[in-house]
Parts: C-alpha cells; sequence; structure tokens
C-alpha cells in the first residue's frame, strides 16, 4: 500500500504565489489520484509489497505512470514552500556556489531552467540534475522521471503538466514558472546538494 506523503505547508500557504485552489487540485485530485491509481493497479501483483522507488525501476506501463507520478510530484512538493516573511527566498551560500560553477551564475541557471521549462512540448517535467560530476537541466517527457536515468542525483523539478498552472495562470506557461522561483524551497534543494 503506497501513501500519499504530507507537506510540511498546507495548501493555502502558498498565496498570493500559487492559489488554494490550484494547490487543491494538484494536490487532492492529481498527486492523492495517483497513489489511488496505483494503488488499485498493484493489489494482488507482484508490486504489491514494494516501495515506490522500486515499483518505479520494475514496472512499465499504468503501473510505472502512476509510480513515477506520485514519486515527481512528491519531489516537486517538497521542493517549493511559503516565505511568510515576505519573499525571503534568497538561494543559499551553497547554492549559489554550485549555479555559478555549472551555469555561470543563479540567474544564469534561472533563466536556462525557465527556457527549457517553456519549450518543453507536452506534459512532463523539467530537472535540475547532478549527473557524472556536472549540474544538468533536463525535460522528461509525461511520467518520466531521473530515478531511472543512470546516478543521477535530482536537485530541483518543475511540473510542467497543464494542471499545474491552469488554474492560476490559464495556457501561460511562463508566468507559472516566474511564479516558481517565488516559491522554490532552497534550503531543500540545499539537502540535496548534499548527496552530490
Ligand atoms: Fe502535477
Amino acid at each position: 500500500m503506497i501513501t500519499l506523503p504530507s507537506l510540511s505547508y498546507s495548501l493555502g500557504d502558498l498565496e498570493p504565489i500559487i492559489s488554494k485552489e490550484a494547490m487543491e487540485f494538484h494536490r487532492n485530485k492529481h498527486h492523492a489520484g495517483y497513489v489511488k491509481n496505483l494503488n488499485k493497479l498493484i493489489e494482488g501483483t507482484k508490486y504489491e509489497d514494494l516501495e515506490l522507488e522500486e515499483i518505479i525501476k520494475k514496472a512499465k506501463g499504468p503501473i510505472f505512470n502512476n509510480a513515477a507520478q506520485i514519486w515527481n510530484h512528491t519531489f516537486y512538493f517538497e521542493g517549493i514552500a511559503p516565505h511568510p516573511d515576505g519573499g525571503d527566498n534568497s538561494v543559499t551560500n551553497e547554492i549559489t556556489e554550485y549555479l555559478a560553477e555549472h551555469f555561470g551564475s543563479a540567474q544564469k541557471f534561472m533563466d536556462q531552467f525557465t527556457d527549457a521549462g517553456k519549450k518543453l512540448f507536452g506534459s512532463g517535467w523539467i530537472w535540475l540534475i547532478h549527473e557524472e560530476g556536472k549540474g544538468k537541466i533536463l525535460g522528461y517527457n509525461n511520467a518520466e522521471t531521473p530515478l531511472l536515468t543512470g546516478d543521477a542525483i535530482p536537485l530541483l523539478t518543475w511540473d510542467c503538466w497543464e494542471h499545474n498552472y491552469y488554474i492560476d495562470h490559464r495556457n501561460d506557461r511562463a508566468a507559472a514558472l516566474e511564479a516558481f522561483w517565488k516559491v522554490v524551497n532552497w534550503g531543500k534543494m540545499t539537502e540535496h546538494l548534499e548527496n552530490t
């Protein structure tokens, strides 16, 4: 039985940057929906008692899609957080150093990531991963996940599926990406960086 991981914040806490309504749909309909679907699909199968990561590595088709979407969404939701002090989402020293080394500067990284997010065709995810000693921005289609990309260490992701931005921004994916930078949980990314 796979469960929906809880979040460290409430769904309305990201307002006004991400509306409560958008978060409620994203968490309660989509993220929770993948959990519900997956549990139905694995019932009575060899996947029933496996950890989520194991299911993702072994399964194909609908079981893979639902499992990977659970994992991707958990990473995404942990990668954002409210900044109740009025916008203190400044990057940590570790992140500034990392992004300068691999992308020239934090701003250049954000520009490249945003650009990749705007250009990804259809549904999928934009990831910053650390692989073979390098920071890389990669687009993944549909439910694809860096968990299957060699020894990649995922650092940050943004959800390019329309359900992530249509409620607040309609078809304006660029505006949603702009908003994303205001709620990035740089502290969480700093934790991921410790694994590089
Ligand atoms: Fe999503």
